[in-house]
């Protein structure tokens, strides 16, 4: 039968219940038609396949599964093949837990250093982003096993994710923040997951300019749209807009509504069709390739974390050549060596297979270790006695190696950090050591930048980000130079936060996150505002030297040669940036175009090609809703950073546009062309660029709330405060084996949770009443309310029974 027959057999309420989940991680089967029921795990970086024996409520044990380096490692990586290679491990990994679908790449920009989930993400820089994103796509699905595009899109804060609206002007909407989700669609990705958040007000689960206009007319999507775990806001303009599967289960709530909807001519059945023939399209896909008796290869898969975290590792200073060591005496400082920070927080955390912590890959090399905490990992670190004790042990001819760097607590889904420091103790630890020790190592764990107010004295630095289970083993590689250091930072690590010209635009709440940059993220800001920062774009150090030369553009081919002039063999990624110097509206001053990482050996060189198109010419054009691309001269810039541009040529492009009509940006908005002088950008300069309403930045105010109104929004009244004092109870009850961070992340989701979500994270026990019934008390009706939450909780207590 084919898929449209089976669709006019089935029942209106059958198809409705197609449109959301059976339970936390898979869809519903309906055995009368035989439509299996399709599981899906988080991802990105790793599986995390939780244990349905595990009764706890929080983030459940998993079963055990490799955990590679997370996006940020993959970026620094430059490596499309690298990616692939993991991706296909994750792969066979899926097909062994018999998982159809895993919830990853995500692909979100990072528009601040401080975005909490930066480590789930792969760069600033959306050409990069996108290009890595595509290659863990097509190699998972290489070998039929589904991703999930994620979070799709600007969900670029976790501070209020859930209900914030992204206030973002169309050029940048286009050019920074759908732009690598429009690369990675090219790979046709099974699934795309919609984001929490609002986009210029609309929920990204209601968003038919996203989910249908730009994602499938525009970019020519044929996959499925899920919901992100508990995203949605009106299911049934989910189904206009193109959102085919809400997750998790909704205890029936929603298919209801969309029955009715239907009944009453709200929603069209063919809508409804279009999205069932998705649901079916995957479900049949998941379940062919389901393999009985596969087995994945999981010491294969260990050795492929290591090749990656080798390949992502950066050097960021190597002053005294001091690395790469000899001496197999060795002083190791740092707690984080040692209880090893190797992934982040929150929905991705793996159970690894085998993980390998820095100290124990050092014994296992026959390294003489002696281990010194320094420090400890909860809050700022201090103890007296043993930051004492590590202070003495540097003081020897020995090998200091200091490991410092973010804690769990500091860095998380679901929390934005509050600034770029690490714990103060450990700031003071490398201080006291690089004052008495000039050959001390240092090596920092954390998946983003950090500010480094000591780094004049520190003389050699690797920034190991997280780098999966594998990481001791790749860091001790590196540190004795049997592996060159080979990654390059994907992200500019600014000196101190203020110098972001958005510092104090985020994370930004209750209502909305104005994006007043506009494109001028990351190095786009501090490139054209020539500010100094402490390693730019693309920066990363090697054991070796490499020299360009022979830059040839021939049309849209740019070819050039590098050479290894060093001593030992190495990698390069090489980076090629364009300059517009005949730009029709305010633009970067570069922007990446193309990159390559090639392996040299000592004494040779390579020609190394990378082909540009119409499109590295393009910016988004708001007067015509299209890319434009003119001709005038550009600078081709082929580089080892951003700001280490090695060769370069002006072109004379004559076969782009003659003409197009464009905005006049310089005369509405001039702030746009002025980012060497500017400070920072105002409100009534952004809106001239927005040209939208911007809400207004103030608490929902009682009379107002709606079941978008957070937990935290309803503590101004009573209602408010008694979820507020008996939810934490309830969660604690619930939650029992989760760890601080966890714990952290949970809390913080509830007072962040819309009422609407309540329904959801209960999978559909919470009887819609009792929110409605809290809302209108919030709002003022408080007998009103208080019986239709009376009646409500008497329904839930029946359903929960029944269950
Ligand atoms: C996260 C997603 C994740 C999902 C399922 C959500 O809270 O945002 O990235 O895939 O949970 O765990």
């Amino acid at each position: 039968m084919d898929l449209k027959e089976l669709i006019s057999s089935m029942t209106l309420e059958e198809k409705a219940s197609l449109c959301s989940g059976r339970d936390f991680w898979t869809t519903k089967p309906i055995e009368r038609l035989n439509i299996p029921s399709t599981f899906v795990s988080d991802g990105p970086h790793g599986l995390r396949r939780e244990d349905d024996s595990d009764t706890d409520v929080g983030v459940k044990r998993s079963f055990p599964a490799t955990a590679f380096p997370p996006a940020v490692n993959m970026a620094a990586s430059w490596n499309e093949e690298a990616v692939a290679k993991v991706a296909e491990q994750i792969a066979y990994e899926c097909k062994d837990q018999k998982v159809s679908v895993i919830l990853g790449p995500g692909t979100n920009i990072k528009r601040s250093p401080l975005c909490g989930r930066n480590f789930e993400y792969f760069s600033e820089d959306p050409f990069l982003a996108g290009k890595l994103a595509r290659a863990y796509i097509e190699s998972c699905q290489k070998y039929n096993v589904g991703t999930s595009l994620k979070h799709f899109a600007a969900n670029n804060q976790e501070k209020l994710r859930m209900t914030i609206s992204a206030v973002v002007d169309e050029r940048a909407l286009r050019e920074i923040y759908l732009a690598p989700f429009e690369e990675a669609v090219k790979a046709q990705p099974w699934t795309i997951m919609c984001s929490y958040n609002r986009i210029n007000g609309v929920y990204s689960s209601d968003n038919k300019k996203l989910l249908t206009d730009i994602l499938r007319e525009e970019w020519g999507y044929k996959g499925l749209v899920v919901s992100d775990w508990n995203a949605v806001n009106d299911r049934v303009q989910g189904v206009r807009a193109g959102l085919d599967l809400e997750m998790p289960a909704c205890g029936g709530r929603t298919d209801k509504e969309i029955v009715e909807a239907v009944k009453n001519g709200d929603l069209k059945e063919e809508e409804l069709d279009k999205v069932v023939a998705r649901v079916l399209d995957l479900v049949f896909k998941g379940q062919k390739y389901l393999e009985k008796d596969y087995k994945a290869d999981y010491e294969k898969a260990h050795q492929v974390a290591k090749e990656m975290a080798e390949e992502s590792i950066v050097l960021l200073k190597n002053e005294n050549k001091v690395l790469p060591i000899k001496n197999k005496d060795v002083v190791v400082i740092g707690e984080l060596a040692n209880t090893f920070r190797y992934q982040g927080a929150g929905s991705s955390r793996i159970n690894p297979y085998k993980l390998v912590n820095f100290i124990d890959a050092m014994k296992q090399d026959g390294v003489n270790v002696d281990f010194h905490q320094g420090y400890t990992l909860q809050g700022d670190g201090y103890n007296k006695a043993i930051f004492e004790d590590a202070v003495a042990a540097a003081n020897t001819d020995k090998q200091v190696i200091v490991f410092i760097g973010l804690t769990d607590e500091y860095e998380t889904e679901g929390m934005d950090r509050a600034h770029l420091s690490i714990p103060s103790a450990q700031d003071d630890l490398v201080r006291a050591i690089a004052g008495i020790n000039k050959n001390a190592v240092f090596v920092i764990l954390g998946g983003s930048p950090i500010e480094m107010p000591w780094i004049e004295d520190v003389k050699t630095l690797l920034n190991a980000y997280l780098p999966g289970e594998a990481g001791g083993e790749a860091i001790r590689d590196i540190i004795y130079g049997k592996v060159n250091p080979s990654g390059k930072i994907a992200e500019t690590y600014p000196i101190q936060l203020e110098d972001n010209i958005n510092a104090e635009l985020f994370p930004m709440g209750p209502k909305c996150v104005e994006h007043r940059e506009s494109i001028f993220v990351g190095y786009r800001y501090y490139d054209t505002a020539k500010k100094e920062v402490l390693f730019p774009f693309g920066y990363g150090l090697s054991y070796t030297q490499f020299e360009y030369s022979n830059l040839v553009v021939d049309g849209n081919k740019v070819t050039f040669t590098i050479k290894n002039v060093g001593k030992v063999d190495g990698k390069e990624v090489a980076q090629l940036y364009i300059r517009d110097l005949d730009p029709k509206v305010f633009k970067a001053d570069k922007e990446l175009k193309g990159f390559k990482k090639v392996f040299i050996k000592a004494g040779e060189e390579k020609q190394v090609t990378i082909e540009l198109d119409r499109r590295s010419f393009a910016f988004y054009n708001t007067k015509i809703n299209d890319w434009s691309a003119t001709n005038g001269k550009y600078e081709i810039l082929v580089g080892a950073s951003s700001r280490d541009i090695k060769l370069s040529e002006v072109i004379d492009k004559k076969d782009l546009d003659k003409k197009v009509e464009v905005e006049n940006y310089q005369e509405e908005c001039p702030v746009y062309y002025n980012m060497e002088t500017l400070k920072s950008i105002s409100q009534e300069d952004f809106k001239k660029l927005y040209k939208g309403e911007i809400p207004e930045n103030v608490p929902t105010k009682r009379g107002e709330f709606d079941r978008n109104a957070t937990i935290g929004d309803l503590q101004c009244c009573l209602i408010g405060k008694i979820i507020m004092w008996a939810a934490p109870k309830v969660i604690a009850s619930q939650v029992k084996n989760a760890d601080f961070t966890t714990m952290l992340m949970i809390k913080q989701g509830m007072i962040e949770m819309p009422m609407r979500g309540l329904n959801g994270v209960t999978q559909g026990l919470l009887d819609e009443k009792v929110m409605d019934g809290m809302l209108l008390w919030a709002n003022k009706h408080r007998t009103k309310g208080f019986f239709k939450m009376m009646s409500g909780l008497f329904k839930t207590i029946g359903k929960v029974k029944k269950n």
